[in-house]
């Protein structure tokens, strides 16, 4: 039986040889590689494609969480609130610049974090407050940036390329931080991502501390500074993908869609995306507590899924030192315990949605 795969990343890079092949052949012979006109061209494009003034190139998305974390002030024993159900990234960030992680428990329908929670857990050591758009669902940002106030907001928007918000692109709410990891909405060859701002000289730091914390050739002003810096042949590779991307979400929104109408009345709890907003159908995460069962009976189709997270980020061996300090997160562990991603991919073709659709109706 053929497989389903989870995600098939081949169809598109064939679909696009021709254009990746000009691209990476005009880098190779323009001799230049660190900077230059393929990077900022793509930052200025990605910019305008997600609806900020300002794109900064990075290599990840973990050090692009740090960058902009760091540039907004955090130092040593501030408080970031993050979301509980989350990647674990997010916490990463804020942990190694040595501040304390304050989880706030999901919504239990979006599964992202919960606006009237967020607001009771800001204290006077708050210093930044971290939504996450998770599967590429928009966290609820009006009531969220409501209760920040003056505290800076960076959105890690790694899985939510093309989500709108209130009918806007979810960059033109908050600083955020995407990833191009190969297998997010827009995926680079290798590891890369960008930050986007709305904020001129945030956009002028974090492309310091990416850079030695230099902008003028060999001057240096900032201590804590790295070398984080998108590639030229990443930033051309990227422009390419970047032209198909809405029509590649496209296909993902009509998969997601076919999924959400037919898989009604199943064993399963259907994703439900934050009012006002439109998700990049990064994944399509469902839950049900008899996971295993249904990973199992999927499996013995040929269908591939995974899990988006199977360890609440507060369980993981790194943060045992918090675990006194946490207040109960039983939602987040009751998700990690129940989600399950069902394959959904731009080039997926519809027999395979067809199988998984019967495959999942005869599970109960
Ligand atoms: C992928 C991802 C990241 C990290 O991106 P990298 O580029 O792989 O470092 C951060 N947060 C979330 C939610 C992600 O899905």
């Amino acid at each position: 039986m053929e497989k389903v795969p989870f995600l098939d990343l081949a169809t598109g890079n064939r679909q696009l040889h021709t254009e990746l092949m000009n691209a990476a052949e005009r880098v190779l012979t323009s001799g230049r590689f660190i900077g230059g006109p393929e990077v900022t061209n793509f930052e200025t494009a990605f910019a305008a494609h997600m609806g900020t003034p300002h794109a900064i190139g990075v290599g990840n998305g973990l050090e692009a969480l740090i960058l902009a974390l760091q540039a907004v002030g955090i130092q040593p024993g501030d408080e970031v609130i993050v979301p509980a159900h989350t990647f674990i990234a997010t916490w990463l960030a804020v942990t190694r610049l040595g501040a304390i992680p304050v989880p706030v428990e999901p919504l239990a329908d979006t599964m992202n974090m919960n606006p009237t929670l967020l607001a009771a857990a800001i204290t006077p050591r708050t210093r930044a407050i971290m939504p996450v758009h998770l599967y590429g669902n928009p966290a609820d940002m009006a009531p969220i940036l409501k209760a920040a106030g003056n505290i800076p907001v960076i959105a890690d928007a790694a899985q939510a390329h093309g989500a709108t918000y209130m009918g806007k692109p979810i960059g033109s709410y908050a600083t955020s931080c995407w990833s191009f990891y190969p297998g997010k909405n827009l995926g680079a060859y290798g590891d890369a991502c960008a930050v986007t701002t709305l904020n001129p000289a945030l956009a002028e730091r974090i492309r310091r501390l990416g850079n030695y914390g230099s902008s003028v050739k060999y001057v240096h002003d900032e201590p804590n500074s790295t070398n984080s810096r998108l590639d030229p042949m990443q930033a051309a590779m990227l422009s390419v993908r970047l032209a198909v991307m809405d029509e590649w979400n496209a296909r993902r929104a009509q998969i997601a869609q076919t999924y959400l109408t037919e898989l009604q009345g199943t064993a399963v709890t259907l994703p439900t995306i934050t009012p006002n907003a439109t998700s990049a159908w990064h994944l399509f995460v469902v839950r049900t507590p008899k996971r295993a069962e249904l990973e199992a009976h999927l499996a013995a189709d040929g269908i591939e899924t995974l899990i988006h997270y199977p360890t609440a980020v507060h369980k993981q061996k790194c943060y045992a030192h918090l675990a006194e300090k946490l207040p109960p997160l039983p939602l987040a562990e009751e998700l990690a315990a129940q989600v399950i991603s069902l394959p959904l991919g731009p080039h997926m073709p519809d027999s395979h949605v067809e199988r998984v659709i019967t495959s999942l109706r005869n599970f109960s």
